[in-house]
Parts: structure tokens; C-alpha cells; sequence
């Protein structure tokens, strides 16, 4: 018997028979005698619907916010059509997909009267996604003869600290309540669906894990209840050697080790969250990938195993939505405790550093924040180094492009193939980061340059660049 964690992307559940796939997935191992909880995003773009309400909420007047529900409304209706579910069972659960809606309505209306919005009700907000996809896998599984229970990330036990949108579960109160949750369950022959991404911090409050948290639920479960393998399914062959909409046909990695994996989810690939691999590492529960659509195909494997293919790029990812930050002057160089006052200034405004690069005459640093916080990021440099002599400069519209794979970095020619594929294309290189990570090399271009550069050195290095 083999005990499964099974993720459901969101793009699956939300294809036309979504929902039936997931049913047909999760018998089918049922049948093989598997044990297995399953973990569900929202459907498709739900996630960022209930993100855009919640921040537009503030200004929308009631009809607005019955606008809002309405599209959700038809987005899960409409699933739950298409479902195999027989009408008294379809009803019973537009049922209560439409008691999650009048939550919903309310807690939007709650946030127009006051005309604020907190963390924690945006949290609230965003939680209703997850809880309106499981309840329908749930059901769908029960109709074909399997019992099946839906819960929430909470009510499966985990428990995290109260950063809201980003919070952190509490690992041991976390491990002793899944295991007493789902256990029973799990003997029982039964199904645990469990909502991804949401959970419950210790003082009872939704809280979220952060985006592509469904990942991560995935993983937690699995370490709780020591599970031997996470399948998460995708609506790709699996980990690609590049993103599909920017590369024509990538081919699929069949393995990466956890730490190629946490490299790619951080630097975007696969909207994965960049805390999954964590938990699967910790407790060594190798995480497949595979594609829903062709169940057949083996997918990705992501084990502690790492195969230093000599040199070679396994994955070209690309960070967007990133701004480069700029600080120059004379006074830079050679003054101890400079670089300190940066990092500390940055820090003490909550802006997280992803890449950093010093020029050798230390007349200048570079860095690469996320874009909504670059503005900030500015602001806070202006006050820590006034009157210094130092200029700081913000550029938005840029993206940050790695290469990934085990072994690369050190070898002999694979930054001259790397930057010459981009140069080949005449696309300049704005950074080059100093990561000590051996597992990537990562460079700053134009925005509008991301694409052309991500093409020449996916057609130019991956799988082949060695001497
Ligand atoms: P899900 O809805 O299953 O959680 P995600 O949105 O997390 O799916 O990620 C899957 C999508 O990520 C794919 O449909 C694909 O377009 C995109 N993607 C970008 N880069 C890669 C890559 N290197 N490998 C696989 N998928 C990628
Ligand atoms: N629904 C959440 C998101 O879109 C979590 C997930 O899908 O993994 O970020
Ligand atoms: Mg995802």
C-alpha cells in the first residue's frame, strides 16, 4: 500500500472536465489499494478574482460587490455542471458554494462600509476560493462509491502564527494535529479533501500560507503523515525546460533535486510556492509532477538525489514583476559599514533583497527587490543616505532571467555560452548577480528584452552547454 498526497492545480480543476479528471485520478488509485489525501487549489483564476475584490471593495458600492459574486458564482456553478454528480447531489452543493458566497458578500461589505482592509480580511477573503473547490472534488469522489470528507487547511489541522498572507505554520502543534485529523480517516478507507493554501493561526483566525500555497499544504500534509510520495498535478508534463507560452515545446526534466526545485520555484517557475520543497526535503518524501491530462507520462520526480550533468543548464526560469535599485557615488568605496546601512535601512522597511551585486570599485550596489516594493525601497535609501553624495535610482521594467541546473557554476565556459546566447541577440545585460547558490547563474535584463533572451539561451545552452 503506498499513502499519497495528491495537489490539484487550479488549472485543472477549471478545464472543462476538471472535475471528473480529478474523480477519475483519485479512484484509480483508491482502486489500486493506495491511501491517499487529496489538496485542491481554487479554480483557475479565482484566487486573483478574490484578491481584486478584496482590494477594490474598499471603493465598490453593494451592486459592485454582487458583480463580483455573481462572476464567482457562475465560475463554480458552472463546474459543478459539468461534474458527474447527479441533480440532487448538484444541488446540495451549489448549496453550499452559495452559503460561502453570502459569507463572502458580507465580509466585501463589511470592507466597503469601513472603507479599509485589513490583512486578516484579506485573508478571509481569499480563503473562500479553497473552500468552495473542495467540497465539490469532494463530492465528486463520494459519488463514485468512495467516501470522502472535506476540510479546510484548519479543520486538517494546521496551525500557523498570524502573519497574515504569508504565514508560517507551527510545526510541532502542526504535526500532532494532522496526524489526529486525518489519520482516522485514512483507515477508514476514506478520501480527505483538504482546501491548499488556507490554514488557521493559534488564535482561530483564517490565515494563508502566501501565493501557491496549495504546493505547500501538499508538502506539510505529507511530512505530518509521513506519506511516501506528493503527486502534484499540473496541467503540464511537469517541471519544463522552460516556460511553454514564452519557448515553443520545452522538453520535460525528468528529475531535479530539491534544492534545482526550490531554486526554480523561487526564481518562477511552475508558480510553485518558494517554502514547498522544504517540508518533502526535511522528511525525504520524493514530489512528482505530472500532467493530469496524460496521467501515463512519467512527469517530473524531485528527490534529495542531484545529478551534476557536467555543466549543463536543466531550466531557463524568469522572474517578472521585479525593479532594479541602484546605489552610486564615490562615498561608497572603501567606507566601512556602508553596505550595512543599506541592507539595514531596506530591512527595517519589511523590502526583501532577492539579488545583489556589488561593482568591483564598490562604487556602486545593485539590487533586485519585487516591483510593488521598489517605490518604498527608494524612499527608505533617500532618508538613510541623505546628504552622502550617493544617487539612488529605481528602474521597474526589468526582469530577472536564471539559469538553473546542478554543477553549472564553476565549470569552464558556461557563463561565456550563457552571455554570449544573449549577446547573440543583441540583448544587454543590466546585472549579473553574485548568488553563492551553485545551482544558478541569474542576470538582469530590459523587460522587454526577457523573452527574446529567455529563447536564445533555452535554444543555446539547455541540456548542452559543455565546452
Ligand atoms: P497549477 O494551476 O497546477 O498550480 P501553476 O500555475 O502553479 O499551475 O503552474 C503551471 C504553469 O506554469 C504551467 O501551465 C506553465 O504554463 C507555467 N510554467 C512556467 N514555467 C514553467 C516550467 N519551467 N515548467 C512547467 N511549467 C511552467
Ligand atoms: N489558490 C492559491 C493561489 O492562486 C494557492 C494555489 O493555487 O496554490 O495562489
Ligand atoms: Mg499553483
Amino acid at each position: 500500500m503506498t499513502r499519497l498526497v495528491m495537489k490539484f492545480g487550479g488549472s485543472l480543476l477549471a478545464s472543462r472536465h476538471g472535475i471528473k479528471l480529478v474523480g477519475d485520478l483519485v479512484v484509480e488509485s483508491h482502486k489500486r489499494g493506495d491511501e491517499a489525501v487529496v489538496v485542491v487549489s481554487a479554480l483557475g483564476d479565482v484566487t486573483d478574482m478574490l484578491l481584486q475584490a478584496a482590494n477594490d471593495a474598499r471603493r465598490w458600492n453593494e451592486e459592485e460587490i454582487l458583480g463580483a459574486i455573481n462572476e464567482l458564482r457562475q465560475t463554480h456553478v458552472s463546474a459543478i455542471d459539468r461534474s458527474s454528480l447527479r441533480d440532487d447531489k448538484k444541488s446540495e452543493v451549489v448549496h453550499a458554494v452559495e452559503a460561502s458566497l453570502e459569507k463572502l458578500r458580507e465580509t466585501l461589505l463589511g470592507v466597503s462600509i469601513l472603507g479599509e482592509l485589513s490583512p486578516r480580511s484579506r485573508d478571509l477573503i481569499v480563503s473562500f476560493g479553497e473552500r468552495m473547490s473542495a467540497p465539490i472534488v469532494s463530492a465528486e469522489i463520494r459519488e463514485r462509491g468512495v467516501g470522502s470528507v472535506s476540510l479546510t487547511g484548519g479543520e486538517a489541522g494546521i496551525v500557523t502564527d498570524d502573519s497574515y498572507g504569508e504565514a508560517v505554520p507551527i510545526q510541532a502543534a502542526t504535526a500532532r494535529m494532522v496526524r489526529r485529523r486525518l489519520l482516522p480517516m485514512l483507515t477508514r478507507g476514506e478520501v480527505p479533501v483538504v482546501a491548499g493554501f488556507i490554514a488557521k493561526s493559534a488564535r482561530g483566525e483564517m490565515t494563508t500560507l502566501g501565493r501557491g500555497g496549495s504546493d505547500y499544504t501538499a508538502t506539510l500534509l505529507a511530512s505530518c503523515i509521513d506519506s511516501d510520495e506528493v503527486w502534484i498535478w499540473t496541467d503540464v508534463d511537469g517541471i519544463l525546460t522552460a516556460d511553454p507560452r514564452v519557448v515553443k515545446r520545452p522538453a520535460t526534466v525528468p528529475q531535479l533535486s530539491y534544492s534545482e526545485a526550490e531554486e526554480l520555484a523561487f526564481f518562477g517557475a511552475k508558480n510553485m510556492h518558494p517554502l514547498a520543497l522544504g517540508p518533502a526535503r526535511t522528511s525525504e518524501v520524493p514530489v512528482r509532477i505530472k500532467n493530469g491530462f496524460r496521467p501515463e507520462l512519467p512527469g517530473t520526480i524531485i528527490t534529495g538525489e542531484q545529478t551534476k550533468s557536467r555543466g549543463v543548464v536543466k531550466v531557463v526560469a524568469v522572474v517578472r514583476n521585479v525593479g532594479l535599485l541602484t546605489v552610486s557615488g564615490e562615498t561608497l568605496q572603501g567606507r566601512p559599514g556602508m553596505a550595512a546601512r543599506v541592507f539595514s535601512a531596506l530591512a527595517s522597511d519589511r523590502v526583501n533583497v532577492l539579488m545583489i551585486s556589488q561593482s568591483v570599485s564598490e562604487a556602486n550596489i545593485s539590487m533586485i527587490v519585487r516591483r510593488p516594493s521598489l517605490r518604498l525601497a527608494e524612499k527608505a535609501l533617500r532618508r538613510e543616505l541623505k546628504g552622502q553624495g550617493i544617487s539612488i535610482e529605481g528602474d521597474p521594467r526589468v526582469s530577472v532571467i536564471a539559469a538553473v541546473g546542478a554543477g553549472m557554476r564553476g565549470e569552464r565556459g558556461v557563463a561565456a555560452k550563457i552571455f554570449g546566447a544573449v549577446a547573440s541577440r543583441g540583448t544587454n545585460v543590466k546585472m549579473i548577480a553574485q548568488g553563492s547558490s551553485e545551482l544558478n547563474i541569474s542576470f538582469v535584463v530590459n523587460e522587454r528584452d526577457a523573452d527574446t533572451a529567455v529563447r536564445a539561451l533555452h535554444s543555446q545552452t539547455v541540456g548542452r552547454v559543455r565546452g
